[in-house]
């Protein structure tokens, strides 16, 4: 597409996106390739290290969202697996970076960055997913300078071949057993006693699964922010990362366009290409716009957050917009090839794979439509007399 679009991007943001571009298609992509399905691809993540993208993850106190952006866009263009992998090194170990205690910080982030511990975010459980208030995984005080976690985590990416585990758990009682309050983050190694997981099947480009916690004693100096802090710990970096996840979608969508583009200039039907049938150009163009539009939406979300206005309504919006376009343009793409594009191997069929779960995962798009509405109301509401 024309370079007018990135014209509010400066050189260093341009030149960030052109070369995470070239990195994923030539050096990640084959070592995506040559992973196992359903496992963490440890290769993958050193790849990622060794091309930088991680440093710029942890390399100060705080992460920019825009960069985030691009560089998820750009991994997600010619590498899905590769740009999950990126993605959940991130939201496992930001909350580390950004609420752990000095030691914490010094014993992962740095191997996190290296690419040689792999980071996971475990908020959902069973009984809790769109309301992450619900949880109930306990920590309970156990006298000894620590807490013992009991519980289940249930769809935690990276699980269970993860070094550590950013945990949510309830650390209050009585009143405060139910609802946002009383949760704390704990930073969790793999290897702790007690803890055991199970990988499950799904359709993601990446490693998912569950985790059992019998008594895992995790210190007081594991605890991420203070006790009792731990929704504001999950939110915050939540907000941080809303926005790119609609970067990753924007990312698939302009991948499955530009292979739904070429076909049709390819592929004869009656007679002439696809291209000249006008309900094929009509239908892309639709999706090129809504595509770029939510693009813009999403960097202006991204640029918010940088610029200390972080506004979750809008984030919300960008997420919603980018993962539903990018759904429909996938399926359009797919349309328009026909048979071939579900033949297993295909880009579009692994595409049409991966563009599934972000309209889930990180608020459904429901949720996200339940934010916006709220933000909404509260602006409207009369202010009170
Ligand atoms: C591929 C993948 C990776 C994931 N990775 C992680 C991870 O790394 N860490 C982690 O903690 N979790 C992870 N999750 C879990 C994810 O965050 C949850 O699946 C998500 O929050 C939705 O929860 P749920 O699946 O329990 O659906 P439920 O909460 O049971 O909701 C089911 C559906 O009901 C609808 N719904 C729910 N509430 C409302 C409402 N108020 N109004 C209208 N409709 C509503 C929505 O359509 C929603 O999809 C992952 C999920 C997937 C699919």
């Amino acid at each position: 597409m024309s370079d007018a679009l990135d014209l509010h991007l400066g050189p260093e943001q341009r030149d960030l996106y052109a070369r995470t571009r070239t990195l994923a298609a030539e050096t990640l992509a084959p070592i995506a390739a040559a992973g196992t399905p359903g496992r963490v691809n440890r290769a993958l993540v050193r790849g990622l290290a060794k091309g930088g993208l991680l440093d710029r993850l942890f390399s100060g106190d705080e992460v920019s969202a825009m960069g985030l952006c691009l560089i998820r866009e750009a991994l997600a263009r010619d590498c899905t697996e590769a740009e999950t992998a990126f993605a959940l090194q991130g939201l496992g170990a930001y909350p580390i970076l950004q609420a752990g205690p000095p030691a914490l910080r010094d014993e992962w982030i740095g191997p996190v960055a290296a690419g040689t511990a792999v980071a996971a975010f475990a908020l959902t459980e069973p009984e809790a997913g769109s309301d992450p208030a619900a949880l109930s995984l306990s920590a309970r005080p156990d006298g000894a300078g620590g807490y013992r976690l009991t519980g289940e985590k249930l769809w935690i990416s990276n699980a269970p071949d993860a070094d550590v585990y950013t945990v949510f758990a309830r650390t209050a009682t009585g009143d405060g057993a139910r609802g946002a309050r009383g949760l704390t983050a704990f930073a969790v190694p793999g290897d702790a006693p007690g803890l055991s997981g199970a990988p499950r099947d799904m359709l993601a480009p990446h490693a998912i699964g569950s985790l059992t916690f019998d008594g895992v004693w995790a210190s007081d100096a594991q605890v991420l922010g203070q006790p009792g802090e731990g929704f504001r710990v999950a939110m915050h970096t939540l907000d941080l990362f809303r926005p790119s996840v609609g970067a990753f979608a924007i990312g698939m969508a302009r991948t499955a366009l530009d292979l739904a583009t070429g076909y049709a200039l390819e592929r004869h039907t009656f007679g002439r290409p696809l291209a000249q049938h006008q309900a094929v150009g009509h239908r892309l163009a639709d999706l090129r716009a809504q595509t770029e539009a939510a693009r813009l939406l999403v960097h202006q979300a991204a640029r918010a957050h940088d610029a200390g206005m972080p506004d979750p309504g809008l984030a919300a919006m960008a997420k919603l917009l980018a993962t539903e376009v990018a759904q429909a343009a996938v399926d359009a793409a797919v349309q328009f090839h026909g048979a071939v594009a579900l033949e297993h191997g295909h880009p579009l069929e692994h595409l049409y794979r991966d563009v599934r779960a972000p309209r889930i995962y990180e608020g459904a798009s429901e949720i996200q439509r339940e934010i916006i509405a709220r933000a909404m109301f509260r602006a409207a509401a009369p202010a009170p007399a």
